[in-house]
């Protein structure tokens, strides 16, 4: 039988594999993390920001999201997924939903400081998340650019419940 601790391990490196592969960086998720607690963290710099990041990526219920959603873009983006589906995908429909219900789901696991700034960036396509919004390249990223914002705006909401562990590693 496989442990918990092999499946996160596991679960882990998949994800920074597909993340790495579909062309995001833990330094991009860093810079979103960066930029939404310019006025609440004085000198947070990416390694705390990559920190608490990491903290997001080794919880079950955030790896299941993440897993499930790049999952559904690579299948969709090889043309496997079937007749309605497919369209949805492919077209990334507005009224589809479900990307942002599984980001907000995600970034609920921190609390309403994480999903307020889901929604925030969401809306501004800050960094990466224009890059993966970005249609012409021929990329399906329904699920992958609400899943980085949403890992960024946990990341802040990890960061904002740990803020003496935060300080510490920043006076280091
Ligand atoms: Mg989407």
């Amino acid at each position: 039988m496989v442990s918990y601790e092999e499946q996160d391990k596991e679960y882990y490196q998949h994800i920074i594999r597909n993340l790495n592969d579909r062309g995001v960086q833990l330094e991009d998720i860093a810079e979103i993390v960066i930029f939404l607690e310019r006025d609440y963290i004085d000198g947070l710099d990416t390694e705390v920001s990559i920190y608490a990041i990491n903290k997001v990526l080794h919880k079950r219920e955030a790896q299941n999201a993440i897993m499930t959603g790049i999952e559904l873009d690579e299948l969709a983006e090889k043309g496997l997924l079937s007749g309605p589906m497919q369209r949805i995908m492919r077209t990334d429909e507005s009224t589809y939903g479900i990307d942002e219900n599984m980001a907000i789901t995600l970034a609920s696991l921190y609390g309403s400081v994480s999903v307020t700034n889901y929604g925030y960036v969401d809306k501004l396509k800050h960094g990466i998340l224009s890059k993966l919004n970005d249609k012409s390249t021929g990329k399906i990223n329904v699920f992958l650019d609400d899943l980085v914002g949403a890992i960024a705006a946990a990341a802040c909401g990890w960061l904002a419940h740990n803020e003496g562990h935060v300080q510490e590693m920043l006076n280091k």
